[in-house]
């Protein structure tokens, strides 16, 4: 009986990974397609062709400022979310040491890779000093103990807006406040709130923002970094001089075009896709919590993403349990990377204070515009055996 319920299963796909990636969003991909091969100019170009792709950049820039509340000008395209925190940490950092001898560093243990391993590379490499902020049990920075940790050395403070294992939201406008009043700007990683999130960098008072388009439906290799005016910030890609010099390169004019589209979709029509995920995510939490022994919710239980559940379950190997699942037809995470071979608990898991026997045992579940009631129903009957079959393999 049991065997026939997971081959059923298993004729289809279910998808609960967006927090890894989202499909392209049809207007998005229905805005990139003239600017492959008929409006295929360099912006840089002076003539008319080359006017007609710059036309397109700028407006792709202006419609991503207006939604963040800043000028155009305080909007620079890179090739993804990796690249924006590169440029926010490695140029703020070095920036700030040039003009005012400044070597701290200080970020959260729960960061992105491409924020933490830019950081443990200034500081093996270049003589930085990197100081991490203590995060509480659902992993969130205290404003306060930013205050506390702030040094007139400080170059730079990154603290992630919406962590992509746990979901949990970070106060960031306190955050970024308490940097203001030490002259120290403050970088926030907002990739994964993008989609979810409204994300008005006036009020939030945020002066580097890292955002990457295919976490909200845009196509991947494409992101922005936002720098507020005044914003020290030295060039990582030099060259040609686009961007301002703040990044060199030949702009790629439809994952741009493609990306503002998608934003706008992402960001206007995100009341109503949060009322719909919301209460479809706090149905699958509750109900895992009540029909899984040894179970609980990592990260936070209100401030966190709205399509985000993730879960720590006690004695199960976390890759036997997603291999199982993807094996039954459903697509999830065990958090930002699948570290095979080596069931190392993820730095985000440790720094939560979670003991081996729950940290290795970790499962994300992200739901998007495509997800169904009845795709998570069939997930809620699959899980409880999969899980327990697990635990008698951990
Ligand atoms: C996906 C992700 C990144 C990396 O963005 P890419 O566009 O894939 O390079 C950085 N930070 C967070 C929080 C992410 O979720």
């Amino acid at each position: 009986m049991q065997t026939r319920k997971v081959i059923i299963a298993s004729v289809k796909r279910i998808y609960l990974d967006y927090a890894a990636t989202t499909p392209l969003d049809t207007l998005a991909a229905e805005a990139m397609q003239p600017f492959y091969r008929e409006q295929f100019a360099n912006p840089s170009s002076v003539h008319a062709f080359g006017q007609q792709a710059e036309n397109a950049l700028e407006n792709a820039r202006e419609k991503i400022a207006r939604l963040l509340n800043a000028q155009p000008d305080e909007v620079i395209f890179t090739s993804g979310g990796t690249e924006s925190d590169n440029l926010a940490i490695r140029g703020a950092a070095f920036e700030a040491r040039r003009l005012r001898g400044a070597d701290h560093i200080l970020i959260s243990p729960v960061e992105h890779h491409a924020v933490s391993m830019t950081a443990e590379q200034l500081a093996a490499h270049f003589n930085f000093k990197l100081e991490f902020l203590p995060v509480d049990a659902h992993g969130r920075v205290d404003p306060a103990e930013v205050k506390k940790r702030l040094r007139p050395e400080t170059a730079v403070v990154s603290v992630i807006m919406a962590n992509n294992e746990i979901g949990t939201i970070n106060p960031v406008a306190e955050i970024a406040s308490a940097c203001h009043e030490n002259g120290v700007p403050f970088h926030t990683d907002a990739v994964q709130a993008g989609a979810h999130l409204r994300l008005d960098v006036g009020s939030l008072g945020i002066d580097l923002l890292s955002l990457g388009a295919h976490k909200f439906y845009g196509p991947k290799g494409v992101g922005v970094l936002y720098v507020r005016r005044g914003t020290p910030l030295l060039p990582v890609q030099t060259g040609g001089g686009q961007e301002r010099g703040f990044r060199a390169g030949t702009s790629n004019i439809p994952y741009i075009v493609g990306m503002a589209a998608a934003f706008e979709v992402a960001q206007q029509g995100h009341p109503e896709h949060r009322e719909r995920i919301a209460p479809l995510r706090d149905h699958l939490i509750h109900e895992v919590l009540e029909n899984i022994p040894d179970s609980q919710l990592t990260g936070h239980l209100s401030e966190r993403l709205p399509n985000h559940a993730s879960f720590a379950f006690r004695g199960v190997d976390g890759n036997n349990l997603l291999m199982m699942l993807d094996v039954s037809g459903f697509a999830c995470s065990s958090g930002s990377a699948c570290k095979t071979g080596n069931p190392e608990p993820s730095e985000v898991l440790t720094a939560l204070g979670l003991d081996h026997s729950w940290a290795l045992g970790s499962l994300r579940v992200t739901l998007g515009r495509q997800t169904t009631e009845a795709e998570v129903a069939d997930f809620l009957d699959a899980l409880p055996e999969l899980v327990e079959t697990a635990r008698q393999y951990a």
